[in-house]
Formats: C-alpha cells, sequence, structure tokens
C-alpha cells in the first residue's frame, strides 16, 4: 500500500459531519475521563478558584495509519530494552564514568549523582528496583519508494506517562470506527477503515501489574509493630494529567487490591517517615486525611523529580535522598533515571569504540542485538576531537539534527538551523552537556486533524511518535529479573512543522493507530 494510504487519509470532511465528529469525540471524552485540567491560559484561576474544571485531552479525531512492521518491530524488541536499561543500571562503574563528564557543567545531574552516591555510602536499604519505561520511535522513512524503519527517538526511565490516556484514545477510535457496528456513522468511508480497528492497548494492565509486582515482591512488613502496605504516588504540584495517573491507581485498587496513594512530592517531608530505630528503614505513610491510620510504602512510584523545575529548593533534594534511602522500592531509583539520560543513548549508539550494547546484553542472541541495533539513529557527542562538532558547526549537515541536552519531559531541544549560532552563544567548556543526533524522517504525507484542549480543531500535515511501554523488576543486588513485560502502547501525534514534542507540553495530540 504504502505512500497510497496517506494519499486521501484522513477522508475529508463536510462542515456537518466535522461538527458531529467533533462534538461526538467532546461528550465521549467527558463521559470516560479521557481529560486533562485545563491550562491557566484556558481557564483563569479566577474563573475555576475551586478547581473544579476539566476538558478533554488533546485528541485527533482519526487514528493515524503506522506500518505493522514496524509496530510489531517495536513490541518484540521492548523486553529486550527492559532487560538492556536494568544490566546498564546494574553498572554503576559504566554509568558513573559517563556521568563524570557532565558533573562538573551540569547541575541537575551533578544534584542527583550526589543523592546516588549518599545513598550508596550509608548503603541502599532495597535492592530491588522498578522500571516503568516508554521506549519512544518514529516510522522512519526517507523516501516514499523504501520501506519505513523503525528508529528510537528516546528511552524513557522516569514517569513515562499517558499510559492511562492512550488506552482512552484507543477505546475512543474503536467506537468511532465501529459504530453501529460494521457501519460507522461518524467517519466517512476509506478503505482503511474496512474492518480495521486499533490494536489492543493493553497500557493500564502492563503499568499497573508492574507495580504490583513490585509490591507483592517487597514481603511482609518491616514495621514494629507490622503495618499495612500500600503504594505511593509522588505527584508534582498542578498537575494537569491528573486522570492518567488515576486510571494506574484505579486497577491497582480495583483489580490488584492494593491501597494506593498520591502524594504531592513537596509534602513528601510532612507525611513520610523512616523510624531512625529500625535499620530496615521502612517508608511510613501517614495520610493527611487520616492522620491516625499509618501504612508502610512498599512501591514509591515517581510522576514528578524528572525536571530541574521539580526541586525548587533544598528541601525538595532532600526529600529525593529520604525516599532513595528508604526500603521502598524506588519506581525508578535515581541511577536508574541517570541511565534514563541522552548521553547513554548516544553512547549506545556509537558505532566506533567498545560494543556496549553486546556487552550488556550478553545473554541475547546476535540476531537480536542487532535488531535493537538497528532502530539507533546515528548521534554524536560534541567532545572536541568527534564527528559531532563538524555535523553541528556546519549550517549545512546541522539541518538535518537535533541537539539535546539531559532533560526530560520536552521542550529543551535546538533544531536543525538553530544549531551552530546556538552553540556559538555558550561557553565551548559546556558543549559536552549536549548531544547531536540525525533527524529521524517519518512519513512526509500524513496528515490528521486534532481537537485541542481549548476546543480548537487544527488539521494538516502531521508527524506521529510511537511509544511502547515496558516494565521490569530486578534485584540490583545480584542483576536477577523478577518480572519483564512489555504491553500497551502510545501515539502522539503534532504538526507538522513543530519541532518539539509532548502532549503536556501542548504540542502533540494523543492519538491511536490503524495498522498497515
Ligand atoms: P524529551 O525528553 O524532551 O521528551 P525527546 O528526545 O523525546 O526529549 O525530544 C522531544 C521531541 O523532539 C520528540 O518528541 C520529537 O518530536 C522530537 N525529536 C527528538 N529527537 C528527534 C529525532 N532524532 N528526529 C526527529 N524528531 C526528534
Ligand atoms: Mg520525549
Amino acid at each position: 500500500m504504502g505512500d497510497s494510504i496517506y494519499a486521501n487519509y484522513p477522508p475529508p470532511l463536510t462542515p456537518a459531519q466535522k461538527q458531529y465528529l467533533v462534538t461526538t469525540i467532546k461528550d465521549w471524552a467527558t463521559q470516560n475521563g479521557l481529560l486533562v485540567r485545563p491550562a491557566p491560559t484556558f481557564v483563569p484561576k479566577e474563573t475555576d478558584p475551586s478547581g473544579v474544571l476539566a476538558t478533554n485531552a488533546p485528541v485527533t479525531l482519526f487514528p493515524s495509519p503506522f506500518p505493522k512492521s514496524c509496530f510489531d518491530e517495536a513490541k518484540a524488541l521492548q523486553t529486550v530494552y527492559n532487560q538492556l536499561y536494568a544490566a546498564i543500571t546494574c553498572n554503576e562503574e559504566w554509568v558513573g564514568k559517563i556521568m563524570e563528564d557532565l558533573i562538573d557543567v551540569d547541575d541537575f545531574i551533578s544534584h542527583l549523582w550526589k543523592v546516588h552516591l549518599s545513598v550508596k555510602k550509608e548503603g541502599y536499604a532495597q535492592s530491588l528496583s522498578l522500571g516503568l519505561y516508554r521506549s519512544d520511535y518514529m516510522a522512519h522513512t526517507p523516501s516514499t519508494a523504501e520501506k519505513a524503519s523503525l528508529k528510537q527517538v528516546e528511552f524513557n526511565t522516569i514517569s513515562s506517562s499517558f499510559g492511562g490516556l492512550s488506552s482512552l484514545v484507543t477505546a475512543l477510535h474503536t467506537d468511532l470506527l465501529n459504530s453501529p457496528p460494521g457501519n460507522p456513522i461518524a467517519y466517512p468511508s476509506h478503505p482503511l477503515f474496512d474492518s480495521n480497528v486499533p490494536p489492543e492497548n493493553t497500557a493500564v494492565e502492563t503499568l499497573s501489574a508492574g507495580l504490583a509486582a513490585a509490591h507483592n515482591a517487597y514481603g511482609p512488613s518491616k514495621a514494629t509493630p507490622s503495618l499495612p502496605t500500600c503504594i505511593l504516588f509522588l505527584v508534582q504540584e498542578n498537575e494537569r494529567n491528573t486522570f492518567d495517573q488515576l486510571a494506574l491507581l484505579r486497577q491497582l485498587t480495583k483489580f490488584h487490591k492494593i491501597p494506593v496513594f498520591r502524594l504531592l512530592s513537596s509534602e513528601i517531608l510532612d507525611h513520610t517517615s523512616i523510624p531512625s530505630s529500625n535499620p530496615s528503614r521502612p517508608l511510613i505513610y501517614s495520610p493527611p486525611h487520616s492522620p491516625d491510620s499509618k501504612f508502610e510504602v512498599t512501591t514509591a512510584y515517581l510522576r514528578c523529580f524528572y525536571a530541574p523545575t521539580d526541586y525548587k529548593s533544598e528541601r525538595d533534594w532532600e526529600a529525593r535522598t529520604h525516599l532513595e534511602r528508604s526500603a521502598a522500592i524506588k519506581c525508578p531509583t535515581v541511577l536508574n533515571q541517570l541511565v534514563g539520560s541522552k548521553i547513554v543513548q548516544q553512547v549506545l549508539a556509537e558505532t566506533d569504540g567498545p560494543d556496549h550494547l553486546s556487552s550488556f546484553l550478553s545473554g541475547t542472541d546476535s540476531n537480536t542485538i542487532a535488531r535493537v541495533r538497528e532502530t539507533f539513529a546515528p548521534q554524536y557527542d560534541l567532545s572536541s576531537s568527534g564527528r559531532g562538532r563538524e555535523i553541528a558547526l556546519n549550517l549545512n549537515t546541522a539541518m538535518n539534527h537535533v541537539l539535546k541536552p539531559q532533560r526530560e519531559g520536552g521542550g529543551n531541544n535546538i533544531y536543525k538551523e538553530a544549531i551552530p549560532d546556538f552553540l556559538r552563544s555558550i561557553p565551548e567548556s559546556e558543549w559536552k552537556r549536549w548531544i547531536l543526533m540525525e533527524l529521524i524522517k517519518p512519513p512526509s504525507e500524513a496528515k490528521n486533524v486534532a481537537l485541542r484542549s481549548d476546543g480548537e480543531v487544527l488539521g494538516g500535515g502531521v508527524i506521529g511518535e510511537l511509544g511502547v511501554y515496558g516494565t521490569i523488576l530486578w534485584d540490583q543486588a545480584d542483576g536477577k529479573t523478577l518480572h519483564n513485560e512489555q504491553g500497551g502502547w502510545l501515539m502522539r501525534t503534532k504538526a507538522k512543522d513543530v519541532n518539539e514534542g509532548g502532549v503536556a507540553t501542548g504540542f502533540s495530540s494523543l492519538d491511536s493507530i490503524l495498522l498497515y
């Protein structure tokens, strides 16, 4: 089918059809909890002082076509990727060498590394480590004549979000394709719609099962007297993506029967404690709404602490250290968070020098390792001897690249023609904070229409980014894996002329896929 798929996709809508579809989606979103809290630019605090309002998450009106071969490959490689990032985290010496270079130029990385070292010095009270990961890709299609190949944009080891809402977008598009059975009335007809629905999306089940596996592996209470156990979600102030987190929370409480609480990262030190007399260092949580009841936290799931802005003062760093030294299983540990840095992905992708990928995946067959390697786009450091500098400083070659710092959460990269001037504007000593990556080229003809959270409807050329979720629980002491699963996915779609991605940052919309 190839590029012909995009030639007349999505099918054009008359104004009346568009209005019907948009209204149907808005109502579906509210009825089913496909929601976000509104941005203050849309609903100012004065309009909604008690914060009761929610609006639809940004969603595409249509699912986006995605090559089946790329989707299958991303799913097939996820447990290998899980294993890879656990293995890297187990090699603290290797990680330390990479961080060494960054520490004098990157305050944030340096601070995280110090937290790790201070807890290591005291001795970690918990050797189990939980990863809830999302590997992000694009279907690289440099020319319409070539078959698309799967290329990784980045690998996330902390706060991998949108599993909850992504499952709902899959359900929304499936309902629209199916209503009523065999005779879609929301969409005009299109060959791609014929007996085709998005693939199953088990993001909520998979991510919750990962958290439940950690909870169960924690074992009995370490407190005296013993306490009931719980999972604690640590969250950001002014979080707008609450309902995404609540989807996991509900699955854990209803299906796994595990008590779950959400706590602001700024309140960790107010409501949790580690009894100084107990060498096991259990993390005790007293819910503010029920100060007399106490729970022991088996698993601390971080939906915060990934960006420098999450650490407003020294107290926040204290809170992070407090969690890290506790017996709770961290998702993720500081070390595992650092392993998600862009520089690790760049080092893995290096084609000259030691074959780190094969070393970390030593138990894996060479064919599978080669398939993982195939997903890497060319990436370079900016050391004085490397090719990276040459490419980045030359406008012609910079045009085909993106410059990334060691940050998460979107809005941090420098793109294409802005790269040479940007580098020249900062001291050369700081260049090593950045890595240079070749741009992945998704199909150039892809189009879709998005309904934004403020009700605006925008159509045009788009770029899609597929994320695949995976969870792994391992013992950092001996490297043994206790749980390793993949399941669930996320499609995010942004306007073609926008460089940045990210739904929370307002660049992308949630989407689903139809395989071809
Ligand atoms: P972050 O941690 O901020 O999410 P990413 O590496 O995901 O960092 O980059 C942000 C966005 O920039 C991505 O969602 C994608 O849209 C775009 N991007 C990043 N790397 C590439 C690349 N190599 N090719 C094309 N687009 C990219
Ligand atoms: Mg990203």
